[in-house]
C-alpha cells in the first residue's frame, strides 16, 4: 500500500474499541515536484544570477538556533526575509554521510526501505575519507564550471562541535556579521544550516537531545530581489513545515545551478 503522505500515524483497536497500540511512522513521500518560473527583469539585469552562501554550523539544531541564537535568526527573518524549516532531518549519525548527501546528493550507507514496502537503497559511494574529491561533481564546482559570481560554503565546528552550551556566546558575532554584510548577502542564497544535531555533552537520554540530534538547523534566506514572490514563497512556506533531508538540500542546489 502507497500513502501519499511523509507522516503516518497508525492505531490498533481491540474488539471492545479500545486502543491497544499507536505509533507514528515516517517516510519521503516521493511526489511531483513543483516548479516557478522567476521573471529575469525582477534580477539586476546582467548581474542576474545570485551567489551561494552556506553556513554550516556543525552539530547545531533547529530548536537548540532557536534558543541559543535567537538574535541572529530573528535578524535573518525581519531584515533578509529568512526562512526556518522546522523538519530537517538528518541521515546519518555524524558529518561524513550528512555532508556527501548534501554536496553531492551522495547516499554512503544502504538503506532498509521495507517498512514503506520500497526497494532497498544502495550506496552510491561507499569508499569515504579515500581520496580528494576534486574530480566528483561536488555542488560549489559545478557552480564553478557555470561561473556562478561566488560560492561560498563555510563549515564552523568550534562553538558547537564539543558541547551545545558555547553557541549562545556566538549570538552576538553572527548578528554583527549579517549585519556587516547585508548588502552582500541581499544578492544571495543564503543556507543557515546544520550537519545534525549536538552528539556530545548532553544527557544523551535526554528526550530533547534524542529529537535534536536528528533535526538539524535548517534556515534560508532568498535574494532580496525574489522575496516578494508570491508562489517562490508559498512553495518555501509550505516545505517549511515538511520532513526534509540533506538530499533535499542538494537538490535545491542543484535547482539553483539551472537559474540562468
Ligand atoms: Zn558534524
Amino acid at each position: 500500500m502507497q500513502i501519499d503522505q511523509d507522516i503516518v500515524k497508525t492505531e490498533c483497536y481491540s474488539k471492545d474499541g479500545k486502543i491497544v497500540d499507536q505509533w507514528l511512522h515516517t517516510q519521503i513521500y516521493e511526489g511531483n515536484p513543483s516548479t516557478v518560473e522567476v521573471d529575469k527583469s525582477l534580477g539586476n539585469g546582467t548581474n542576474f544570477r545570485p551567489d551561494i552562501v552556506m553556513i554550516v554550523l556543525d552539530s547545531v539544531s533547529s530548536t537548540q538556533a532557536r534558543r541559543s541564537l535567537p538574535r541572529t535568526l530573528s535578524y535573518l527573518e525581519t531584515q533578509m526575509g529568512g526562512m526556518h524549516f522546522h523538519h530537517l532531518n538528518k541521515v546519518g549519525e555524524n558529518t561524513s554521510p550528512n555532508a556527501y548527501a548534501m554536496l553531492l546528493g551522495w547516499r554512503i550507507y544502504s538503506a532498509n526501505r521495507k517498512a514503506v514496502n520500497a526497494k532497498d537503497l544502495r550506496p552510491d559511494h561507499d569508499k569515504i575519507c579515500s581520496g580528494w574529491r576534486d574530480k566528483d561533481p561536488v555542488i560549489f564546482r559545478e557552480y564553478e564550471k557555470i561561473g556562478i559570481p561566488k560560492f561560498l560554503l563555510h563549515w564552523s565546528c568550534e562553538a558547537s562541535h564539543d558541547l551545545p552550551n558555547p553557541l549562545y556566546h556566538t549570538d552576538q558575532d553572527y548578528l554583527n556579521f549579517f549585519q556587516k554584510n547585508k548588502a552582500i548577502l541581499d544578492n544571495a542564497f543564503l543556507f543557515v544550516m546544520g550537519d545534525h544535531g549536538p552528539r556530545f555533552g548532553t544527557p544523551s537520554k535526554a528526550e530533547l537531545n534524542k529529537r535534536e540530534i536528528n533535526n538539524p538547523l535548517l534556515h534560508i534566506s532568498l535574494p532580496k530581489f525574489l522575496r516578494n514572490h508570491t508562489q517562490l514563497i508559498k512553495n518555501l512556506q509550505e516545505n517549511s513545515i515538511r520532513l526534509l533531508t540533506q538530499f533535499d538540500v542538494h537538490a535545491t542546489l542543484v535547482d539553483l545551478l539551472k537559474v540562468r
